[in-house]
Parts: structure tokens; sequence; C-alpha cells
């Protein structure tokens, strides 16, 4: 038996424009007069109509919001605030995937750009455009076939849309921790979790996607040899926006069972130590255990070790005693100052892990590493922070381990189109700042991680994470595919010959 999951959360029905366009009923909390003026272009107005006549998801039309109408800036709105005066000439609201194809159809004819958004949550800004927005969030039903354990979930759904979905099913996909990434953007690029040590990438579960490509094409690319292999291929780690809109995607679900969760914060001590103890551990014990561990400033201002915390959070499959032997050594070493550690429901614990929706503005810079980040690496690590030049916020993701090895590991580099097979850990290095910080402060932030980062390469694998992309990454193509680039330069040829699904870090096409 099939289910269908129809249900809108009230998280996005805030973020969705659409719904806060469709009625100022619901108050819109930005006036249409704070609005931009719609330019006139009477290819609009054509691209409008025909949306309105596209039903699909529970039967709604799809539509065009404008500049100028209630709830545009808030769909034009990125999760990262700083790509939010990137205005899109119109925003396609996509209930079906006849009106995706619509919209690129109309994109190619007046020959402007367009981008694809699902959760808006690139950090680079790679979901804004200046051209057509076209936004997939409306399609997010999800359906659960209980007996095969296979579940289809609309290209619009989010965390929160799955966690809702599933949490009745006794399955599960490996997805992330922010609610509000999107499906589209986080299985594309790969898709880290805090089961991915044991079930793998969100990718790793894909069994089959449909995209609607250039030629306007609906495909359904599956695990099955001959059925759009490349774009198959593509899916797993390639990268949104590179080939294809995707409008579904199907995975293979895994039964959950109760896991234990963690959150120990130690005071700043031995950081070094810890932060060793805590990647051994990890390399030990990857099909048990699933952490994110990082050194974090207690508060903000000027960063300095003798405030600096190491906290770990995250996953445990087996009982809190086992637990608790198996991280012996630093909780021995240091008393914790926070040492929760619960059993509980698979999702119960989803619930707990779950990070805040960030609104704000930042930056990010990802690396890998292989084994652990040691003594030395940590060091200049802290030596870093304690360089950060200052701001108006605490720093919280200055420098993170997140376990991305075990499960992740067992696919071989070039068997899908995400690379970074054989690391342990995907080590994030962010900053973020505020209004309150003058241009000057926010520049000294951006090159304060720019010379972080470039540093900090002598102890990683020169590879990042394409959903953690940064526009001032050098060697960006190489660093996020590595010996996939010219894998993914031939696929883009087959399905984008004229190169129509572009932005400033889409895979080019091949010489
Ligand atoms: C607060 C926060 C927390 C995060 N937590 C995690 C985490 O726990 N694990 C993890 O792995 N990552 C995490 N990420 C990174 C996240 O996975 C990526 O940013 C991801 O690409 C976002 O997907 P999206 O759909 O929300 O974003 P979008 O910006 O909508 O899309 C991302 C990219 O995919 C393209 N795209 C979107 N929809 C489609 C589609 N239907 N077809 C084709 N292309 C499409 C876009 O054009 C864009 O290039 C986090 C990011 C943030 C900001």
């Amino acid at each position: 038996m099939t289910k269908t999951i129809s249900s809108v959360s009230r998280r996005r029905l805030f973020q969705s424009g659409a719904v806060m366009a469709a009625g100022a009923a619901l108050g819109s909390r930005i006036p249409a007069a704070l609005a931009l003026e719609a330019p006139q272009t009477n290819g609009l107005d054509a691209l409008a109509r025909d949306l309105r006549a596209l039903r699909g998801t529970r039967d709604q039309p799809s539509r065009l919001i404008r500049p100028g109408e209630p709830g545009f800036l808030v769909a034009a709105w990125p999760n990262n605030g700083r790509w939010a005066d990137v205005f899109p000439l119109a925003i396609a609201m996509c209930t079906s995937d006849r009106a995706v194809g619509a919209c690129i159809a109309w994109a190619r004819q007046e020959h402007l750009p367009f981008a694809i958004r699902c959760g808006g949550h690139n950090y680079a800004g790679f979901s804004t455009t200046r051209g057509l927005l076209i936004d997939v969030k409306p399609m997010s039903d999800i359906a659960i076939d209980p007996r095969s354990g296979l579940v289809t979930i609309g290209a619009g759904a989010n965390n929160q849309d799955m966690a809702d979905a599933f949490r009745a099913s006794g399955l599960a996909v490996a997805s992330g921790r922010c609610p509000t990434v999107g499906i589209s953007g986080l299985t594309l690029g790969g898709g880290w979790g805090f089961s991915a040590t044991r079930y793998g990438l969100t990718c790793d579960a894909l069994r089959a996607t449909e995209a609607i490509t250039a030629d306007g094409r609906l495909r359904r690319a599956t695990a099955r040899q001959g059925e759009d292999d490349g774009l198959f291929w593509a899916a797993r780690g390639g990268g949104g926006g590179n080939f294809a809109a995707h409008t579904s995607f199907t995975f293979q679900a895994h039964e959950v069972h109760d896991v234990t969760v963690f959150n120990i914060v130690w005071p700043a001590e031995q950081q070094v130590e810890l932060m060793l103890d805590l990647q051994e551990i990890q390399l030990k014990h990857p099909d048990l255990i699933s952490t994110r561990s990082k050194m974090a400033p207690a508060n903000a201002g000027k960063v300095t070790r003798r405030a600096l915390h190491v906290q770990t959070l995250g996953q445990f499959f087996g009982p809190p005693e086992r637990l608790r032997e198996v991280l012996a050594k630093p909780l021995g070493r240091v008393t914790p100052i926070v040492c929760e550690i619960n059993a509980m429901g698979y999702w119960a614990a989803r619930d707990y892990l779950v990070t805040d929706d960030p609104t704000g503005l930042y930056d990010i810079r990802s690396s890998y590493v292989a084994g652990v980040l040691g003594g030395e690496g940590l060091e200049r690590m802290i030596s870093w922070m304690e360089r950060w030049p200052g701001g108006s916020l605490r720093q919280d993701n200055m420098g993170i381990l997140f376990a991305a090895g075990g499960k992740v590991k067992e696919v071989a580099p070039t068997e899908t189109a995400y690379v970074h097979r054989r690391s342990d850990f995907i080590v994030e290095m962010e900053a973020s700042w505020s209004p309150l910080d003058t241009p000057e402060v926010v520049a000294e932030q951006q090159r304060w991680l720019t010379n972080y980062f470039a540093d900090m390469q002598q102890f990683v694998q020169k590879e990042s994470y394409v959903n953690f992309p940064s526009r001032d990454l050098p060697n960006w193509l190489n660093a996020y595919y590595g010996e996939n680039v010219r894998q993914l330069q031939t696929i883009k040829l087959a399905y984008d010959p004229d190169n129509i699904f572009k932005f400033p870090q889409s895979i080019p096409l091949p010489g």
C-alpha cells in the first residue's frame, strides 16, 4: 500500500512565499508597498498564464510571483542572507514537473538565466538568480511503501517534511540536521547526517529520480542499468543545479530502532587531547557512533583558548551504559560541564539533535580528513580561532569535525559522483556576522576565513564538500569532485550540451 502524506507544517507555511502570497489573507509581514516594482515583460505574462493552467500537487495550480506582489520578498529570501539582494525577475512556484518543464522552456526561449530552488540553503547563493527562480517547494508529497521500504519524495520536501512523514512508519532515510534543508540539494550534493557512518549518505539510499533535462524531457533515472545511468550516477554527489531540474527522488528506507543520543561539553581544558580522543573513538566504532565534534568559544567577543569548549553531539546505536564505556577516555580525562546521555526512540532522537533554523549571514569552507586531524592540526586550528578578528556574534562553527567514514567509505570514490570516500571527517570552518557589523568587520572576517582555510590545507585532504560551497574556494572543481570531474563533464555534455544549467561553480562542458 502506498501512503501519501500531504501535511503542511507551520515552518513550511512561513517559508513558502507562495502561501504567503496566496493570501495577504494570512497576513504578509512584508507590506506590498515595500516590495519591488514589477518590470513589464509580456513574456512573463504568458508564463504566468501557462503556470496557472498547470495543476499539480494537491491539485494546486503553479503560479508566478512577481516583484511588487505580496510574498515576493519572503519567497525570494535565501537561507543565507548574504545573497538576499539578488532579486529574481519572478519566482515560479511549481506544483508539477510539467510546470518545471514550462519554466525551463520559457527561460531558454527568452535567453534568460534561471536557478532552481528547493530548501534555499546553498551557502554560496547558487539558488539565487536575477533571472527566473524555479521553486520546487510546493512539490513536497511523500509516499511510503511499507512493504518494499521504497519512499518517493517530492523534490521540494525538506528534512522536517521527511521527519513528519516517517515518524509513524518505523522507517527512515538518512538525512541532515537542519529542518529546512531541502531534499534536492541535500541528496544531489551527498547528504550528511547523524546516521551517515552507520547507514551511509542520503544519496547512497537513492534508487531513482525524476528530472526535467535541458531538452524538456521528463526522465526517470534509476539504479537499473540502461535507465539514464549517467544522470543517476551524477545525482549522487554531483551537486545541485548542474544537469537537470529534479522533481522527485525515490529512496530505499531503513528500519529504525531506539538509539542513545548525547550532548557532552567539556570545560576549556585539554582541547587537543579531547578532540583526539573523540576522533579515535569515531574511527574505532563507525557503525556504532556518529559524532559532530567541535571546539567553540563559550561567549561572543574575542576568542581565547581559556574559553574554548569542546563539544560532541551525536547518536549511538546501543544502550547508554555501552556508550559510557566507549566514551570512557574523554569522560575520564576532564569532567564535562554538560553530560546528557539518553536513550530514546529514533525520531525523538532526531528532534533532540535537530539544529535551529539559522537566519543570518555567513561564509563557509570545508575540507576532509582521512584518519585523524592530528595534534598539530588541532593546535593550528585553535591558533586561528584566537586570531578571529571580532564581530557581533558568537562563532559557533569555527572548527567542526563531522564523522563521514564508516558506511560512507564502503562505496568506491568513482561508484557515485560523491568522491570523498576515503575520508573519515568533513571539516567545517565558518564565519558569521550580523547587520551590527560594519563592512570593514565583515571584510576582515572573510579575509580571516580565507587565510585560516589556506593555512589548514597542510593538515587536511585538498577536497571540499559541494554542499558546503564557497565562491572563494580556489580550484573548486577538483576540490568538490576530484577524480570524477571528467565523468561529470561527459554527463554534462550528454544532458546539457548548451550549458543552460549554469551558475558560477556549475560543471563546465569538456574541453
Ligand atoms: C543551516 C544549514 C544546515 C545544514 N546542515 C547540513 C547537514 O546536516 N548535512 C548536510 O549534508 N548538509 C547540510 N547543509 C548543507 C546543505 O546540505 C546544502 O546547502 C544543500 O545543498 C541545501 O539544499 P537545499 O535544497 O536546501 O538548497 P537550495 O539552495 O535550494 O539548493 C542547493 C543547490 O541545488 C540546486 N537545486 C535545488 N533544487 C534542485 C532540484 N530540484 N533539481 C536540481 N537542482 C536543484 C540549487 O540550484 C542549488 O544549486 C546545511 C546547510 C545549512 C545552511
